[in-house]
């Protein structure tokens, strides 16, 4: 038999090293093991979305056609965001697939809740105990009852769907651990939360982050930025810390954490000293008629006025002030503003985490940041930073139901209102203080207990049953929160599901579709699938089908009214299918689709199983400028604009809104001090500035633990530490250091390192995973097994009591782990910090560090959560509650998950 021709990679073309569209139904390779015989191993190639990070990139699983097994991932060239290229967690998820620790089938609490006791039950066991138990709740008027918490979403729209058909304000999120902050000053100037950046085309990119190897939109954005900076741009990269990123940056300012905003307001004041602005965008896009007239009522009205008026109120950020202030040269901040100004329009920033996560007040540095563009002009422009609505499609979804008009008290509490996001950190502290309680609680690809702060005390709530009458844990693996769940339920990972995403990655628009790979493949060999969860491992299922068929549950009957948003289109007496539900969406709601389908004599959702992405659009740019109708838009320059989303339709130097909800003197880009400004801290003794939230590239939050080759790479995190704190304090790499925080300690081992500024110490936060039983409670690859031991009354300990070791298991790579260190937990010793404005957990921590005693051991974390409620206590007495000046619980304007109706909003 003579072998089909193999392509071979053309030098200097693109898209040659991947396997094009046209084979992917029958892709031939050699086997390389069979080497010098030449075996062919055949491959069904399935495209779909990678799930291990927020950034959505294109994955093409390799499916053996012989043994049906998928053999390995790679990236999708047809994917509009990622172009075929991948971090090392796209290629990882084989390892999520075939973990033999994973869990495959439904699992029912035996024991009291915690007592690690589980049977196995069937799916429709489960729908039916917790579908009666939900409508039961509807029922009774107890909607405020149930709770839909999501960690990583990777999804857009479903779930915003669901909960508005079964009429529950019950979207939480993980987003006020995350990136709450960054959110609210992003929107404060335009409406619009987070920032699209242009980088391919800059020249000029200021980072307030590790962007290119952990970033939001991180192997998308990072493949951009090498394009730009390839092509001659230049980069500042902003963090007290050595990252990958800033070693690959022309100018790195290891700032004093907290003090970024100083350091922009800086560089504005000398834009505006060397008049490197854009007065023209300035006069029509800026609210500077009403900023002047609010903040400057005895000026004239005039452009010119507004300007001085800038430049007096910024007179005092000389480059020199701020680098004291920051700790920084003057010549590096001139150095970076000289850059920004000569790119003009070019000019690309983002932020994300770092400051904004990590400081009170942290929403400013994203405010000021946003300041630099809103004065170069680089707004929406080629090369510049575009708000990120406009590089985000969102397709409608089937059958949307109307939006509901209850407000959930312990999502929005009206002390927050205008956190960007729900308050979920404080859950446990509002359960406690009697606010509500939940019947149905669901953790969703979500693991408060190791990821938030103070997870004590979320362990002391979901024990009490009287305050979670039921906790059912949907996740692709093990985790320390499902532990304390009642119903422990397997959802596939990239390779086991439907979701469809879109993310701002540059300036055009695309739609992203993940499937299940067995299912897809199998479905192409003509097999047949009631359920995801037939084809896929064990009876781990699909959310989009868990979602419907849990509804039915909720309302057999349709007597509430829910069911009805979930019935087939063709047939009304069975539950939609996916392909009816994407269906229906790709015919009718995803532009130039059905007409590229057709192109090649393809239905749209065959086309989109078949390529994984469509590409909507392309060079978005000056959205703002498009002509709309005068109800839309407005009137600039004698011409109806389409403008931004705020309420004044500008961009807003100057926010009513702040000023109107308490935050007058923070209404404009300021400068505000955080909770750990080093000024205020004992540096000559043992206090020093904690940042514990930065992230490795190769691990995932708390998906990764499974993921041996990501964690064969990355398997320590130590407490960088600079020589000059190290030799201060006595400490050597390798030595136990006690960590001290406001509510208990840790141990962890110190790593000296030049990499760090010295006063401020850095440990990523991945590890410190931890399992409670040998096996059983997490997987074994990267967890340690402990004792959590209450000591008191509030008053808890883990201790671990082995670290990583080889075990057998299918996958004789579990007898060769080499690596021993599970690393420490530091999440359960902070408390909540809840910025009063943004609702953000302020992560940055004032810590004493000392030598660990003979009684310490590596590993230890001792809390007490009876602190862990006064420091919840002093936080929010700088909150300034609602209701806003027009009686509403949160201004109307503010985006907020699962919108309710107006009335919803009236306090
Ligand atoms: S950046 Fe990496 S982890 Fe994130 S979606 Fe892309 S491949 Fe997956």
């Amino acid at each position: 038999m003579t072998a089909p021709e193999i392509p071979r990679l053309v030098p200097g073309s693109e898209l040659t090293n991947y396997p094009p569209p046209e084979m992917w139904d029958d892709w031939v390779e050699w086997d390389a093991k069979a080497w010098p015989e030449k075996k062919e191993n055949r491959f069904r190639l399935v495209p779909t979305t990678c799930f291990n990070c927020e950034s959505a990139c294109g994955l093409l699983a390799y499916v053996d056609k012989d043994t049906g097994e998928i053999r390995r991932f790679e990236g999708n060239p047809e994917h509009p965001g990622s172009r075929g290229r991948n971090c090392a967690k796209g290629p990882a998820t084989i390892n999520q697939v075939y973990d033999p620790e994973r869990i495959l089938y439904p699992l029912r609490r035996v024991g009291t809740r915690g007592s690690g006791e589980w049977e196995r039950v069937s799916w429709e066991e489960a729908l039916a105990d917790i579908g009666g138990r939900m409508g039961k709740a509807i029922r009774e008027g107890r909607q405020d009852e149930i709770m839909y918490h999501v960690g990583r979403p990777g999804e857009d729209g479903f779930m915003d769907r669901t909960l508005k058909a079964w009429g529950v304000d019950g979207h939480n999120s993980h987003t006020n651990i995350c990136s709450s902050s960054a959110r609210v000053g992003y929107a404060m100037w335009s409406g619009y939360d987070r920032p699209s950046s242009d980088f391919a085309n800059a020249k000029f990119i200021l980072l307030l982050s590790a962007h290119l190897e952990t970033g939001h939109y991180f192997n998308p954005h990072a493949q951009r930025i090498m394009e730009a900076k390839e092509a001659g741009a230049k980069m500042a990269v902003i963090d007290p810390r050595l990252s990958n990123t800033a070693s690959m940056s022309d100018y790195w300012l290891s700032t004093w954490p907290g003090t970024e905003a100083a350091l922009f307001l800086a560089i504005a004041r000398l834009l505006l000293e060397w008049d490197a602005i854009d007065r023209g965008f300035i006069r029509r896009w800026v609210n500077w008629e009403t900023s002047l007239e609010k903040r400057f009522p005895d000026r004239e009205p005039t452009f010119e006025a507004f300007f001085e008026a800038l430049k007096e109120t910024y007179a005092t950020y000389t480059p020199e002030w701020a680098a004291e202030e920051c700790g920084v040269e003057a010549s590096q901040i001139v150095d970076v503003a000289r850059g920004i100004a000569d790119a003009g329009h070019r000019f690309s920033s983002h932020t994300w985490r770092a400051t904004g996560s990590g400081n009170l007040g942290g929403w400013q540095a994203a405010r000021t940041m946003q300041f630099l563009h809103v004065l170069t002009g680089s707004v929406g422009t080629k090369g510049g930073l575009s708000p990120s609505a406009w590089g985000k499609f969102k397709p409608t979804h089937w059958n949307m139901p109307p939006p509901h008009s209850r407000w959930n008290e312990l999502l929005w509490p009206i002390e927050y209102p205008l956190a960007h996001h729900e308050m979920s950190i404080l859950l446990p502290h509002l359960l406690k203080q009697g606010r509500g309680k939940l019947d149905v609680y669901f953790t969703r690809v979500y693991n408060p207990i190791w990821t938030n702060p103070d997870g004590f005390s979320w362990l002391e709530v979901l024990t009490d049953e009287s305050k979670v009458g039921m906790h059912v844990a949907l996740t692709p693996t093990w985790n320390e929160t499902a532990w304390y769940a009642d119903y422990v339920l397997p959802m596939g990972v990239a390779a086991e599901r439907h979701d469809t995403h879109s993310y701002e990655t540059h300036a055009a628009q695309w739609l992203g579709f993940r499937q299940p790979v067995f299912r897809v493949a199998g479905e192409r060999d003509g097999k047949t699938y009631n359920r995801t969860y037939e084809a896929n491992p064990g009876e781990v299922w699909e959310e989009t089908e868990f979602w419907i068929d849990l509804s039915w549950h909720i309302d057999p009957d349709g007597e509430l009214g829910i069911r009805k948003w979930f019935e087939s289109p063709n047939d009304p007496s069975r539950p939609v299918s996916v392909d009816e539900y994407y269906g229906w969406m790709f015919e009718n709601s995803v532009p130039g689709l059905p007409e590229a389908a057709a192109a090649q004599g393809l239905d749209p959702l065959a086309y989109m199983r078949k390529y994984g992405a469509f590409e909507v659009a392309k060079d978005i740019y000056e959205v703002h400028e498009r002509d709309t109708s005068p109800e839309a838009g407005i009137e600039v320059d004698r011409e109806i604009k389409t403008g931004f989303r705020t309420p004044s339709k500008k961009l807003e130097w100057y926010s009513e809104t702040l000023e109107g909800w308490g935050w007058g003197d923070e209404s404009i880009p300021t400068y505000l001090k955080s909770h750990v400004y080093w000024r205020d801290m004992d540096m000559g003794g043992n206090e020093r500035i904690l940042l514990p939230i930065f992230r490795l590239p190769t691990l995932i939050h708390t998906r990764s633990g499974n993921a041996k080759y990501l964690y064969e790479i990355s398997h320590g995190h130590p407490l960088w530490m600079n020589p000059i704190d190290a030799d201060a304090l006595g400490f050597e790499t390798g030595d136990a250091v006690k960590i001290t925080t406001d509510i208990g300690w840790y141990v962890m081992r110190a790593w000296r390192t030049e990499g760090i500024r010295p006063g401020v110490v850095a440990a990523s936060h991945h590890m410190g995973r931890w399992r409670q039983k040998e096996d059983a409670g997490n997987e074994r690859w990267s967890s340690a097994l402990v004792d959590v031991e209450k000591l008191g009354e509030g008053r808890w300990r883990l201790r671990q009591l082995k670290g990583i070791e080889p075990f057998e298991s299918d996958d004789p790579d579990s007898s060769r782990i080499w690596w021993r260190d599970p690393g420490v937990n530091q999440n359960l010793a902070f408390p909540v910090h809840p910025d009063p404005v943004s609702g953000m957990h302020a992560w940055h921590q004032r810590v004493t560090l000392s030598a660990a005693g003979p009684e310490d051991q590596y590993g230890d974390v001792v809390v007490d959560t009876n602190k862990s409620t006064q420091v919840f206590e002093q936080w929010l007495e700088m909150a300034k509650p609602g209701p806003g000046p027009d009686g509403t619980r949160r201004p109307l304007w503010l985006d907020r998950p699962v919108k309710p109706t107006l009335d919803a909003y009236r306090f």
